[in-house]
C-alpha cells in the first residue's frame, strides 16, 4: 500500500467506485501510463454490487443513437472494445446479434428509419421479411425485422474482476 514515512496515504490518481465505469477508468490510466498509482475506493464490500453487477449482460450495438452522436461512437467502438477484452480476458461472452421485429404496419416506418441510422452508425444491419424472421428465430412472427449482428451478451460482473487483475 502506498503509504509515506508518516503513515499517510498517497497515490497519483484516486477512483471512487469500483463499477465498470471507476473500474475502467482506473484500468486505462495504468495502460496508458504505467507505474500510475492508481487506487480505487469503493463502499461496498466488493466490486460491482450495485449496476454493474445486476444489468442484463446486454452488449449494445448502438443502433438506436443519433449518427455521429459521441453516444453512438462511443456505443459502437465499445461493443467492439467489449467483445475484445472478454476474449482477451476469458470472460464468458456470445456475439449473438439480436432481432428488432415490427408486428405492425404502423411500426415499418420506424424500423426503415434504424435501419437507415444503423448503416450511418457502421452497424452490419439486415433487413428481413416474415419468412427470414421464421429462419432466424422459429417463435418470433413479424412483417419486418433488423436483424443487428454486432449485439452481444456477456458477463459484466466477471469483466470487473479481470480489470481488476490486469
Ligand atoms: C436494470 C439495469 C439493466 C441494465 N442493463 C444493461 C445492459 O444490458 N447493458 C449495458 O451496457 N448497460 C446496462 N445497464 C447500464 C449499466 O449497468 C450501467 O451504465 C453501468 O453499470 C454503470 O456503471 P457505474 O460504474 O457508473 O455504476 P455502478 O455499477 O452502480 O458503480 C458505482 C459504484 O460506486 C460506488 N459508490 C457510490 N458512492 C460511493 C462513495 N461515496 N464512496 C465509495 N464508493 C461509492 C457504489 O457502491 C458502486 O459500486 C443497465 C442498468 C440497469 C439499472
Amino acid at each position: 500500500m502506498p503509504y509515506d514515512r508518516y503513515g499517510r496515504y498517497d497515490c497519483d490518481v484516486l477512483v471512487i467506485g469500483a463499477g465498470i465505469v471507476g473500474l475502467s477508468a482506473a484500468y486505462a490510466v495504468t495502460r496508458a501510463a504505467p507505474g500510475t498509482r492508481v487506487t480505487v475506493l469503493e463502499k461496498e464490500r466488493g466490486p460491482a454490487l450495485h449496476q454493474t453487477g445486476r444489468n442484463s449482460g446486454v452488449i449494445h450495438s448502438g443502433i438506436y443513437y443519433r449518427p455521429g452522436s459521441l453516444k453512438a461512437r462511443y456505443a459502437v467502438r465499445g461493443a467492439a472494445e467489449m467483445v475484445k477484452f472478454c476474449a482477451e480476458y476469458g470472460i464468458a461472452h456470445e456475439v449473438t446479434g439480436k432481432l428488432i421485429v415490427a408486428t405492425e404496419r404502423a411500426e415499418l416506418p420506424r424500423l426503415h428509419a434504424l435501419v437507415q441510422r444503423g448503416r450511418e452508425n457502421g452497424i452490419p444491419v439486415r433487413e428481413l421479411g416474415p419468412a427470414q424472421i421464421a429462419e432466424y428465430e422459429p417463435k418470433i412472427r413479424g412483417l419486418a425485422a433488423i436483424q443487428v449482428a454486432t449485439t452481444g451478451v456477456c458477463d459484466f460482473g466477471a469483466s470487473r474482476r479481470s480489470s481488476r487483475r490486469a
